[in-house]
């Protein structure tokens, strides 16, 4: 078993957490190389399963070789979404499930997952009668545009599996002279706009890692290890290696979930299974700073069919404008890039709904891409691909292995705790354990005790004003950005020599600090990419990078070699991968 016992454990009562550290971990897993579950993998599908067998007291190992939530978790359109347009595919079941999913993150992530009111525009009344149930039966393979009657009947059905659980509210439906009114921007040659609710993941990554603090805090034997891969493996042993130091080390899993995304085949190959479970498509988006086209589209997402009939977005996130996305069949999921041609796409697809705003390359602040884990098909086009999940199960005299492999096919950051559920009971059902927990009513992170309106978080910010000394004005900042985790991080700065940093004032160098500290950062780019906002939303400067390197030299001990190392690192991901150039 994969347990702590003679290990010195780390009794935080700041971050309300018991765990052992990273040199801790590996120590024991020296020691005690038996583990009852491995998951490899930290995008939001092994996070997942983590929490929740982690909840259900197993003693679970994950290792993801990059950081958390740096794969396809990291390429999403931030959407909670039920999936209307999946109503086309006929895949009701999954539309059932999104939308129920979708109203628990609402509920159990408040302060990442907010109601989003999303507008359809329309610019044809009765295209796409014909096509939708041509789709349906399976007998149309191309994208083509749908009228505002097939638009309003897919929305009635939405509506109605949205019924008995009614967070958001239903549909409207409006017409051209009220659109126009309602959006002074968009195209006249609009003929209906529809609006209906989902959800907006403001952060996912910040998501993908509480729920992995949240296990660690209910379970000493559970721990999650970023820079660590499994490079192979076989009889009853898989080994690993970390990639901070190159070290390897070998684990005796009695399973193994491999939770790999975009890159599950390759995984199992590592480890001798040959599979084809995957077929990813590849999306991009970009970020665009424009102050009109933020005003015009306001807190609405557009959501719409461009003129190829593939479904596009325009979103608002926080003071920018985030487009997206593409739908193209890759084969391999490293190095994929957003190109130029997509970037033309989508400046087009803009002009489609607001033709008056000149958008250009020189508003884009960053841009990314990431394949879609789906599962592998012979569809005719990508959109007909199934966006549903499965667990593909191998195991036997055919294996070279002792223990079973669980590979999670699909799946999207919508649904990812109603599939964790259905892998965990797989697992326990395995384990010979039955379920102690259900992770559906489970808040999360900076969920917990979240207030339940604006009265709720003056009182709620007033009073830990006065408990830890923190002015009102930081701690506005802090619960915008972890919800009532600003309470363990206030109380955190409070106990130290605090200063605000020059180039970036709405931080301060101890709140930098405790997510170092407590959210397992080992590289500049962590928080600059997946812990804060800066990168996305465009808003980091040479100075700011070099005052957060300052900091984190400070923290990690870091000396100018590797302050150096970092720096470059980091400019080369936001060049290569996200095409800033500071
Ligand atoms: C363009 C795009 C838009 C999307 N939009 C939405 C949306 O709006 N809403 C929504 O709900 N969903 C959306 N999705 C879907 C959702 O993002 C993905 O389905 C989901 O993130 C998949 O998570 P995952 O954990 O399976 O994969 P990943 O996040 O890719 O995680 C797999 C991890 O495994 C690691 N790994 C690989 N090999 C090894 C190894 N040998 N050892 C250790 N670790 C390894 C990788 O580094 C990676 O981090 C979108 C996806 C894309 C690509």
């Amino acid at each position: 078993m994969f347990h702590v016992s003679g290990c010195w454990l780390t009794w935080n009562p700041i971050l309300e957490t018991a765990y052992m550290n990273r040199e801790e971990t590996f120590s024991h897993l020296k020691e005690n190389p038996e583990v009852s579950v491995l998951i490899v993998g930290g995008g939001i599908n092994g996070l997942g399963v983590f929490r929740d067998l982690a909840m259900n007291g197993v003693d679970v190992l994950l290792v993801e070789r990059e950081d958390f939530c740096s794969g396809a978790s990291a390429a999403s359109s931030h959407m909670a979404h039920g999936g209307i347009r999946y109503l086309e595919n006929g895949e009701f079941r999954l539309v059932r499930e999104a939308v129920r999913e979708r109203n628990l993150m609402l509920q159990n992530a408040p302060h990442i997952v907010k109601p989003l009111p999303t507008t359809i525009p329309m610019f044809k009344y009765f295209s796409g009668l014909l096509n939708a149930p041509l789709k349906f039966f399976g007998l149309l393979d191309r994208p083509s545009e749908r009228g505002s009657l097939v638009i309003k009947l897919g929305l009635m059905m939405y509506d109605a599996y949205t019924g008995r659980q009614r967070t958001v509210p239903r549909h409207k439906f409006y017409s051209r002279r009220k659109s126009l009114a309602k959006w002074d921007q968009l195209n006249p040659e609009v003929v209906n706009t529809a609006v209906y609710y989902d959800g907006a993941i403001l952060q996912p990554e910040r998501l993908g890692v509480e729920l992995m603090l949240d296990a660690e805090a209910e379970n000493p034997d559970a721990h999650a290890l970023n820079y660590v891969s499994m490079v192979g493996g076989s009889e009853d042993t898989i080994i690993l290696r970390d990639e901070l130091t190159d070290e390897t080390y070998d684990v005796r899993p009695k399973l193994v979930i491999n939770a790999a995304g975009p890159w599950i085949d390759i995984s199992n190959r590592k480890i001798g299974l040959s599979t084809r479970f995957i077929g990813g498509t590849k999306g991009s988006h970009i970020v665009v700073r424009h102050d009109e086209l933020r005003k015009a589209i306001g807190e609405n997402e557009f959501f719409f069919e461009n003129k190829d009939g593939r479904i596009v977005l325009i979103f608002p996130l926080f003071d920018r404008v985030l487009i997206g996305t593409t739908d193209t069949p890759v084969e391999h999921p490293d190095d994929v890039r957003c190109t130029d041609e997509e970037i033309e796409y989508f400046l087009d697809m803009v002009k489609r709904v607001f033709p008056s705003l000149s958008l250009s390359r020189e508003n884009i602040v960053f841009q990314f891409s990431g394949v879609r884990p789906l599962p592998h098909s012979s569809a005719r086009t990508a959109g007909q691909i199934s966006r549903d999940h499965s667990i593909e199960v191998l195991s036997g005299d055919w294996t070279n292995l002792a223990f079973p492999v669980y590979s999670l096919v699909g799946g999207k950051w919508t649904s990812f705790r109603a599939f964790a559920e259905q892998v965990t009971d797989k697992a326990l059902a395995r384990l010979g354990l039955s379920r102690q927990k259900d992770t559906r009513n489970l808040p999360i992170g900076g969920g917990r005790g979240y207030p339940r309106d604006e009265e709720d978080a003056r009182r709620q910010i007033e009073s830990l004003s006065a408990w830890t000394g923190v002015a009102r004005e930081r701690l506005k900042y802090l619960f915008e950005r972890y919800g009532t985790r600003a309470e363990s991080i206030a109380t955190f700065m409070n106990g130290g020599t605090d200063y605000i940093l020059r180039t970036l004032p709405d931080y301060s160098r101890r709140e930098i600090s405790f997510l170092i500290q407590h959210e397992k950062i080992h590289h500049l780019d962590d928080f600059i990419l997946r812990r804060s906002m800066l990168g996305m939303l465009g808003h980091l400067t040479p100075g700011m990078l070099e005052e957060l390197a300052d900091v984190f030299s400070n923290v990690l001990g870091w000396d100018a070699e590797r302050k150096a190392v970092e720096v470059t690192r980091t400019l080369s991901i936001l060049a290569d991968r996200h095409g800033v150039r500071l």
